[in-house]
């Protein structure tokens, strides 16, 4: 096992990182750029190193630095946590080739899953069912408008390098089509330097469903049940919740079953999330994501693994030591992600936390590296915390997680508290039949 290990990251999940590395007897080296000084993961962790200003492509994203942190602390391995390197396929190159270790999937699996047309390529031939669409990148328009009519609109255009609901359009009807493509395509070659767009049947009312697996380097692969994501806003998740409100036995383990038989095939080794649409009774792959991913409590509070100290594990070589048979999903969990924005606009609210007070109690977790006194840099991303209530049922659950918004005090700032009270109210969600657009038709009803 490692003695030290180096955290890539910030925020709450530096924290969460950490927590699992100080649990297992491995000291942690913190970095942080200039802004997050006076940040908790940096006052927790054994070692801390400055590794640049406050942009995060000046700190955060800059390899060289990351690396030189690393040799000069003597850590062995990095957790890249999410976001940030976590799924750059060259920095876990060029981690390997310093002979450290990164916490996480091989780089050959990284970019084989972070290009969205490979992706899909890959696990159709693995047995997983995929959305109806273009077989690949499209190349020339009149040839892809013929494919659209076949796929039947609405068509959805999808960035084959798209991430966090980026490089996505709708084309309603034939009329929409090249404007859709155009703009797809012009998005994603600026955010991500790749503009190939492919073609997907764009579906109505579907619920996200994904499945979280574990493999070992030893050829052991399980899958540890579904999260629910089906609360959106602009394509980002707000709320997840585990098990599924809408799944029952029969299918979690049809598609837990498919998902773990096609990870093993494709012979991927660390945590892994594979990402479906869930409509009248069938599954449809969207993505793979080869990190762990924010919303990895609820998993962690049904089947009472920490999935962080599995795979730091896995990244040392051990072996899981259970079998698909040893995982059981017990009770309820839901998440709630608290962002430092205004729960009615949307607009980030940076600034100095001037009071705090986390929630407790039974089956009651925070994950935040919030405190008094804290000055929340608005350089990053605005998620400040998350609340992970678990209860035996459902019903449970609601009522845990109603009057624990209700004792969480954030002052000075605005939070998405106030949002996730009011969620908390509304029937679609109290009996959990909602579906990927829900959210936004209901915030749109509010404004
Ligand atoms: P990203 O990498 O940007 O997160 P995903 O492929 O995971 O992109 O899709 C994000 C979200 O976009 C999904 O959770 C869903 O809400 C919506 N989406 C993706 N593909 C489709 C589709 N074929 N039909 C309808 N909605 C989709």
């Amino acid at each position: 096992m490692f003695d030290k290990v180096l955290i890539a990251n910030r925020g709450e999940i530096a924290l969460r990182v950490h927590r699992a590395c100080r649990e297992m007897g491995i000291k942690t080296v913190a970095i942080h750029s200039e802004a997050d000084r006076e940040a908790m993961h940096v006052k927790l962790a054994d070692e801390s190193v400055c590794v640049g200003p406050n942009a995060a492509n000046q700190s955060y994203l800059k390899i060289p630095q990351i690396i030189a942190a690393c040799e000069i602390t003597g850590a062995q391995a990095i957790h890249p946590g999410y976001g940030f390197l976590s799924e750059n396929a060259r920095f876990a190159e060029i981690v390997e080739a310093h002979g450290l270790v990164f916490i996480g999937p091989t780089a050959e699996h990284i970019r084989l899953m972070g290009d969205k047309i490979t992706a899909k390529q890959a696990v159709k031939d693995a047995g997983i069912p995929v959305v109806p669409g273009s077989d690949g990148g499209i190349t020339d328009i009149e040839e892809a408008k013929k494919i659209a009519d076949e796929i039947g609109y609405p068509v959805l255009v999808k960035a084959a390098a798209g991430g966090g609901g980026r490089g996505m359009k709708v084309a309603q009807t034939p009329k929409d089509f090249r404007e859709a493509v155009e703009t797809a395509s012009r998005e994603a070659e600026a955010a991500f330097g790749d503009g190939a767009v492919y073609l997907e049947k764009y579906l109505g009312k579907p619920r996200h469903i994904e499945i979280q697996v574990l493999a070992d380097q030893h050829g052991n692969v399980v899958h540890l049940g579904e999260r629910d994501c089906s609360l959106q806003r602009r394509h980002q998740k707000v709320l997840e919740e585990a098990p599924s409100p809408a799944l029952d036995t029969e299918a979690r383990a049809r598609i837990g079953e498919i998902t773990r038989d096609a990870v093993a095939a494709i012979g991927y080794r660390g945590a892994g999330t594979v990402e479906y649409l869930y409509e009248n009774g069938e599954f449809y792959f969207i993505e793979m994501n080869t990190r762990l991913q924010v919303e990895h409590p609820v998993t962690e509070a049904i089947t009472g693994l920490d999935l962080v100290r599995e795979q730091i594990r896995i990244a040392a070589g051990e072996k899981l030591g259970y079998t698909q048979d040893d995982i059981t999903f017990e009770g309820w969990a839901i998440e709630c992600r608290i962002n430092a924005e205004d729960p009615a606009t949307f607009a980030p609210s940076p600034g100095k936390v001037t009071e705090f007070h986390a929630p407790g109690g039974l089956g009651v977790r925070l994950d935040s590296g919030l405190y008094a006194g804290y000055s929340i840099p608005p350089y990053y991303d605005s998620l400040i915390g998350k609340l992970i209530v678990s209860g035996k049922t459902r019903e449970e659950t609601l009522l845990r997680l109603k009057r624990s918004l209700e004792e969480m005090v954030v002052g000075g700032i605005k939070t998405t508290i106030p949002l996730h009270l009011a969620l908390l109210e509304e029937e679609a969600f109290r009996s959990g039949d909602y579906h990927i657009r829900w959210l936004e038709s209901w915030l749109a009803d509010r404004a």
